[in-house]
């Protein structure tokens, strides 16, 4: 018998002999879940500055700044699931092996489990309490709350209805995450009513159905407007997009495109948003220095806290910018940008759609060419037919409704200010 089978027989001897042991839980079982470890690289501790009590009573910076923390930990709280370990203490709880949990741990997932006895020692993530009647409440509907109270703009990655979401969108045990995900995108969507909130989708080569995703997402979910992206990745992966899905994906587009023109044309809200930017960015008048925001205003955060080009490169040591402790390092942004900007970009000096492309993402070209400065030469003719069909429509919508544009005069001051 080995050491670990000689303990695990000893330990199931002492439950089988006890009429009342419990059981002391901490981060160890959740980090399974996609919990990290509060103290590990990654965890809460590494991340953010701890709000004290007696500071979030006097301070409303404090308050705001606490709040702040609880929703971008909410993210991981609320959609994680229990692993085998809560199911196995959930079971114990149930034969009568154990009479309940202890637990240092403040994601609730003991309960989700079946738990039925759960001490908190640390309290829970998923409830905040009124300090004047202490009265509890369940931390999802704050979190939406604050949300809409601050105005903050919410898109949502989802790739459409259930079979196409789970096809890609699951969690670490496996399981699809529609089921799970909908029904607080609902609620989300109901009560957040302060900015409109977005979907994104991302599009792989057997999820091309973009009417069906569109429709879906607008009309049976609720989403204000939806925004297609094709997946990035290596050409030899089995979802990447082949040349006749990118054809496919423009036919759909262009069908998509001839919705929303009608609608403009009627005065109707239509909720394809890659049409309603690229308009945006000719009305504006926009000749880019660079294909997209990141590395400038765009950037994207991994949960270590480092800080890169964007959330696509979150995580990657090479397209590091800084962190969220110590900020960006300006030498390295501003040497990005002196190597990506389009005057360097010869393969494309001489196409009339440089000034809505300026050579494409960082992303697709880092996954097909190893390497962020490259052009992305390959979807050329894509990028031209969708810029022809976007041009097309202002021409009509200037033509016949020139109002519909005037909601993007707004900010033409602002932004353009910014675009350098
Ligand atoms: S369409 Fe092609 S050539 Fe034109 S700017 Fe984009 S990547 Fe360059």
């Amino acid at each position: 018998m080995t050491t670990n089978a000689a303990a695990i027989e000893m330990v199931a001897s002492w439950l089988a002999s006890s009429r009342s042991a419990v059981v002391l839980t901490g981060a160890g079982i959740s980090t399974e879940s996609g919990i990290p470890d509060f103290r590990s690289p990654g965890g809460v501790w590494s991340k953010y500055r701890t709000v004290y009590y007696d500071e979030f009573l006097e301070s409303a910076d404090a308050r705001y700044e606490y709040w702040r923390q609880k929703c971008e930990m909410h993210r991981e709280f609320a959609y994680a699931q229990p692993n085998v370990g809560h199911q196995v203490l959930a079971r114990w709880e149930a034969s009568g092996c154990i009479r309940g949990v202890i637990t240092q741990n403040i994601d609730g997932l003991h309960q989700i489990a079946g738990s039925g006895r759960v001490l908190e020692l640390h309290g829970t993530a998923r409830q905040a309490a009124c300090i004047d009647c202490r009265a509890r409440y369940e931390i999802g509907p704050l979190v939406e709350q604050f949300l809409a109270q601050n105005r903050v703009g919410v898109t949502i990655s989802i790739d459409g209805p259930k079979e196409v979401q789970d096809q890609f969108r699951v969690f670490a045990n496996g399981t699809g995450s529609y089921d799970i995900v909908m029904p607080k995108i609902r609620e989300l969507l109901r009560r957040h009513r302060t900015r409109p909130v977005g979907a994104r989708v991302t599009l792989t080569t057997n999820q091309l159905d973009i009417r069906r995703i569109f429709q879906h997402l607008t009309e049976e979910v609720g989403f204000w407007e939806v925004g297609f992206a094709p997946v990035t990745t290596a050409p030899n992966r089995d979802y990447a997009i082949a040349e006749d899905g990118f054809d496919s994906m423009l036919r759909q587009f262009q069908a998509l495109a001839a919705d929303f023109l009608e609608a403009a044309l009627q005065g109707r809200h239509h909720g394809f948003s890659n049409v309603k930017d690229t308009l945006e960015e000719i009305h504006k008048g926009v000749s880019k220095p660079f294909p997209c925001g990141a590395g400038l205003g765009l950037l994207g955060v991994s949960t270590d806290g480092d800080v890169a080009l964007c959330h696509r490169f979150a995580g990657s040591d090479a397209h590091k910018l800084g962190t969220v402790r110590t900020g960006i390092d300006r030498l390295v942004q501003i040497g990005f940008l002196e190597k990506h900007h389009i005057a360097d970009k010869t393969d494309c000096s001489q196409c009339w759609a440089r000034p809505m492309c300026a050579g494409g993402c960082y992303h697709e070209a880092h996954t097909r060419y190893g390497d962020t400065a490259r052009p992305n030469l390959h979807y050329c003719e894509w990028i031209r037919a969708w810029t022809d069909t976007c041009l097309r429509i202002y021409g009509e919508l200037s033509a016949r409704n020139p109002g519909f544009l005037e909601q993007f005069d707004d900010k033409v001051e602002h932004e353009t200010s910014q675009v350098s």
